[in-house]
Order: C-alpha cells, then structure tokens, then sequence
C-alpha cells in the first residue's frame, strides 16, 4: 500500500478542525490539527497527535500545556493561517483561558495540562488533563473531508 492510498482512505473520515496553541515565554504558537480525540471523562483527559516535523511539537514538550479550539465555519481562514496554507494575513490575536492563550470565535476552547506523551511512528500523542474550558452553544462546527473543507447541511429527514 502507498502513502497516497492510505491517506485518501484516512482522509474519508470526516472531521472537526482544531487549532492547537501553545505558549512559551510569552509567545504563543498554533498549528491546526484534525487528529484530536475526547478520551476520559473521569479524569476529564483529550488527546492530540502531532507529527515529527511540527514545530510546536518542541514548544508543548517545554511548555507542557496546549489549549484545543474547535473552529467554527467560519473560520476557514483561521484553519488555513496555522496550516501555513495563508502567509499573508494581518496576524492573529487571542483570548485566553485560564491563563493560556485560546482562539476567538472557536465553537469550543479546552485549556489542558500535558499528563502522558507517547511517540507512535512518526507522531506524538499528547494527552492532556483539561482544567477549563469554553463553549459556545451557537455556532456551526468547520468539518475537513477529503482533503476539503465542508459545512454542515441540514439533515434529511427519514421518510
Ligand atoms: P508552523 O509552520 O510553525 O505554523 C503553522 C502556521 O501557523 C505558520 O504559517 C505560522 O505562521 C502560523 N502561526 C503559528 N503561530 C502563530 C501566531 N501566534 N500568530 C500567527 N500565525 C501563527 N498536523 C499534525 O501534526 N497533526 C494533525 O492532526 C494535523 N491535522 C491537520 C488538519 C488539517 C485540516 C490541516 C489543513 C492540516 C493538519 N496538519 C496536522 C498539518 C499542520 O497543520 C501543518 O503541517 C502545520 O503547518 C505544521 O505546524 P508547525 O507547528 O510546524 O507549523
């Protein structure tokens, strides 16, 4: 199997899209991530994935928290600007969450603290205990399918 069919095969699980953030020495960085998951409810714990090559897979080591923002439909361009898909952009300001630096306008912002790490191929698994987080009840999630951003559409009803 090649690296192509395997991600078009992984790509047909429809997903969220997060902005992972991060802050060291005052500077916070982000980087979107689909790979993120709700894993324990007692302890409250999350789990993110993030490749090798990353740069903010050093930051979170050394900082040992990360907030998770669920973007809103909206918010494509967010998506695109920590994807480094959009260089030219006016740059980014952020709210915080207990302390920690959280995107404005995401459907949900989870502030965590990093209780396991664990490197799996060419990934790294951070799980983090959650110690706050935000939602807003009234906001469209952003979803990624196929290598594509989509929307939700209202759902057909059964016959
Ligand atoms: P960098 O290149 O350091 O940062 C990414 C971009 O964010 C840069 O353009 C940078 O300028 C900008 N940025 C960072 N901080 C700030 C700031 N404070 N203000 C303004 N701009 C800032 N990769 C994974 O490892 N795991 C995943 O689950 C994952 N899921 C993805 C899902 C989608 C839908 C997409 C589009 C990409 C996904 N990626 C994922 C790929 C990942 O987002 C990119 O490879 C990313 O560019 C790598 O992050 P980095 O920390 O090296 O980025």
């Amino acid at each position: 199997m090649d690296d192509r069919q395997f991600r078009n095969a992984m790509g047909k699980f429809a997903t969220g899209v997060t902005v992972i953030v991060t802050e060291v020495e005052g500077e916070p960085h982000g980087m979107t991530a689909n790979a993120f998951m709700s894993v324990s409810l007692s302890p409250k714990l999350v789990v993110v994935s993030i490749g090798e090559n990353a740069k903010i897979l050093n930051k979170i080591k050394e900082s040992q928290k990360f907030t998770v923002n669920i973007l809103a439909s909206d918010q494509q361009t967010v998506s695109m600007i920590f994807a480094g898909q959009l260089k030219e952009h006016d740059g980014v300001a952020f709210d915080r969450l207990g302390g920690q630096p959280v995107v404005p306008g995401a459907i949900v912002q989870v502030s965590c603290e990093v209780s396991a790490e664990h490197v799996e191929g060419d990934h790294t698994f951070f799980i983090g205990k959650v110690t706050d987080l935000q939602l807003n009840e009234d906001s469209e999630p952003l979803i990624f399918y196929c290598g594509r951003y989509r929307f939700l559409s209202e759902e057909t009803p059964i016959a």
